[in-house]
C-alpha cells in the first residue's frame, strides 16, 4: 500500500519537502501520498506577511513575526535554491538583499513551477498528533477552519515544519504593569512608522534588536536605545543610537539599566527571542530544544531519535536557511522512500546528536559556526540527488556580509555578492538601503 506522509506547515521548510517529493516523481520514482497541512490561508510561512497581531481571522495565534519594510538580513547568495536560481525566477540577476515581497515571490515561484499547491490543505490547524503503539501509525487531528470541522487521518510518517520564530519569549520586568507607554514583543512589531519621532528602547542584542532598531532609525525614530544582557552588539551605530547594559526596571516612562543610568522612553520593544512551541504534540513526540545549531534529539538534525518515523525540519538556529531546508527535505524524503537507512540502534542515533553538540560547543567563533552549518549541509547533500552547489562559496558570502556589517551597519545592504548557483555577480542596488523607503517588488526590481 502507498505510504502516507503528513507535512505540517507550508513555510520554506514544508515547501522544500513538497518540492523534494515532486522532484523524485518528476524523475519517474513512485512517491508516497503527501498531504501538507497549513494553518494560514496561503503558503510562505513567516514570509507571508500579515498586519494582524494576537489572533488571526479564525481566532488562532498569529504565526507571522515579519514586519513591513523587512529586507533580507543576510545576502540572498547564502540561501539561493540550487534547483531554482534567482535569475531563473526573475529573468535577470537581482541585488543581494531583497525585501520580503521579493523573497516571497521567489519562494512561491519554485513551488508554482513544481505544481504542488494541490497537496496543501490551507486553513487547516493541526490540533494533535499521536502514535498508535500497536500499528506505529500516526493519527493526526486537523481543524478545518473554513468548514469549522475537526477530523482525523492516519499517516505512516509525520514531518514537522512549523518553524520556531513564532511563539514569543516574553520576559517581565518590574514596573511593566504601570509603564506609561507601549510594550510590544518583536513578534507583534509591524510598522516602524509607528515610532517616528519617538524614543524607543529595544530589549535584546540579537538579530531582532539590530534589525527592528534599524527599521525604527530608518523611519525616523528620535532615538534608539538597545539593552544587552551579556555583550553589546558593538556596531558603529548612528549618533542617536545607544547601547546600554541590561534593563532592570521601569518607572513611569523611565527605564533603568544595570549600570545605574536611566532614560525616558516612549515605547519598549522586546527582542527577547522565540520558543520552540508544539502545542499539538504529546510528550513522547515533542522536540525540546534550545535555539542552537545542534538541535537536541535530532539524528542528522532531522530525525527524532525517540521515534525515527517522525521528522523535524528547520529546527536549528539558522545561518543558512532555504538551501539547508532543501538539504534536510531531500534527506528526509530519501529515508521515507527507503533510499537512506537510519541505524536501528538508538544509541547510535544519540551518539550522533552528542557528537554534533560537542562540535558546536568547541568554539564561539562566528566563522566556525557558519562553516559548521555549511559542513552539515554538505553532509546531507552527499547522500541525495539535490543539485550540488558551492557551499564554501556561500560561507564566503556570509563572511563578507559579517565584514560589511562591521564596517557600516546601516549600509551593509548596499553590497553585492556572486551567486554560487549561476556564477553571476549581483548588481549594486539602485538606491542605498537607508533611502529606499518603498519596499515593493516593483520598486526593488526597477532599473
Ligand atoms: C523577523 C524575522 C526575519 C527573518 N529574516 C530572515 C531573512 O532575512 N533571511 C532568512 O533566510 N531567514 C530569515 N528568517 C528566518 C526564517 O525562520 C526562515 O527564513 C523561514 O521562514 C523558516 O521557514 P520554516 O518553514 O521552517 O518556518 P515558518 O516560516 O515559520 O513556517 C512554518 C509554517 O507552519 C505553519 N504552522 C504552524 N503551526 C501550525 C499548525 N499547528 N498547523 C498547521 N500549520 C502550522 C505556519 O502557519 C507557517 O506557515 C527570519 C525570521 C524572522 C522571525
Amino acid at each position: 500500500m502507498t505510504k502516507r506522509v503528513a507535512v505540517i506547515g507550508a513555510g520554506p521548510s514544508g515547501l522544500a519537502q513538497l518540492r523534494a517529493f515532486q522532484s523524485a516523481a518528476q524523475k519517474g520514482a513512485e512517491i508516497p501520498e503527501v498531504v501538507c497541512f497549513e494553518k494560514q490561508a496561503n503558503w510562505g510561512g513567516l514570509w507571508n506577511y500579515t498586519w494582524r497581531t494576537g489572533v488571526d481571522e479564525h481566532g488562532e495565534p498569529v504565526h507571522g513575526s515579519m514586519y513591513r519594510y523587512l529586507w533580507s538580513n543576510g545576502p540572498k547568495e547564502g540561501l539561493e535554491f540550487a534547483d531554482y536560481s534567482f535569475e531563473e525566477h526573475f529573468g535577470k540577476q537581482i541585488a543581494s538583499y531583497p525585501p520580503r515581497a521579493v523573497m516571497v515571490d521567489y519562494i512561491e515561484g519554485r513551488v508554482l513551477k513544481a505544481g504542488v499547491r494541490d497537496w496543501i490543505r490551507f486553513n487547516s490547524v493541526i490540533r494533535w498528533i499521536e502514535e498508535d503503539a500497536e500499528t506505529g501509525m500516526f493519527t493526526v487531528t486537523v481543524h478545518d477552519m473554513e468548514k469549522d470541522s475537526v477530523y482525523r487521518e492516519v499517516f505512516d510518517h509525520v514531518i514537522i515544519a512549523t518553524g520556531h520564530f513564532s511563539s514569543p519569549n516574553v520576559p517581565e520586568y518590574p514596573g511593566f504593569d504601570t509603564y506609561h507607554g507601549r510594550i510590544v514583543h518583536a513578534h507583534d512589531f509591524r510598522d516602524a512608522r509607528e515610532f517616528t519621532g519617538k524614543d524607543v528602547l529595544l530589549v535584546g542584542a540579537s538579530y531582532s534588536a539590530e534589525d527592528i532598531g534599524s527599521q525604527c532609525w530608518k523611519y525616523g525614530a528620535k532615538t534608539v536605545t538597545t539593552s544587552y544582557r551579556s555583550a553589546p552588539m558593538g556596531f558603529h551605530w548612528p549618533d542617536n543610537w545607544e547601547e546600554k547594559p541590561a534593563l532592570v526596571r521601569v518607572e513611569g516612562k523611565t527605564a533603568f539599566f544595570k549600570d545605574g543610568t536611566s532614560r525616558e522612553v516612549d515605547a519598549i520593544i522586546l527582542c527577547t527571542g522565540y520558543r520552540h512551541y508544539f502545542p499539538f504534540l504529546p510528550d513522547d513526540l515533542r522536540l525540546k530544544t534550545k535555539n542552537r545549531l545542534a538541535a537536541a534529539d535530532l539524528y542528522k538534525g532531522v530525525i527524532y531519535v525517540h521515534n525515527p518515523k517522525l521528522f523535524y525540519l528547520g529546527m536549528q538556529d539558522q545561518w543558512f536557511t532555504f538551501n539547508m531546508f532543501d538539504a534536510q527535505a531531500w534527506y528526509v524524503r530519501d529515508i521515507i522512500m527507503g533510499r537512506i537507512e537510519v541505524p536501528a540502534d538508538r544509541q547510535v542515533l544519540m551518539a550522533d546528536v552528542s557528537e554534533r553538540e560537542a562540535r558546536e560547543e568547541a568554539s564561539d567563533d562566528v566563522k566556525y559556526a557558519i562553516r559548521y552549518q555549511g559542513d552539515y549541509i554538505k553532509e546531507l547533500l552527499a547522500d541525495t540527488d539535490y543539485p550540488s552547489f558551492d557551499v564554501d562559496g556561500a560561507c564566503a558570502a556570509f563572511f563578507e556580509w559579517k565584514k560589511h556589517k562591521s564596517i557600516d551597519i546601516m549600509g551593509f545592504r548596499n553590497n553585492c555578492y556572486q551567486s554560487v548557483i549561476t556564477g553571476t555577480m549581483a548588481p549594486v542596488h539602485h538606491t542605498p538601503w537607508k533611502d529606499a523607503l518603498d519596499d515593493s517588488m516593483e520598486a526593488y526590481l526597477a532599473n
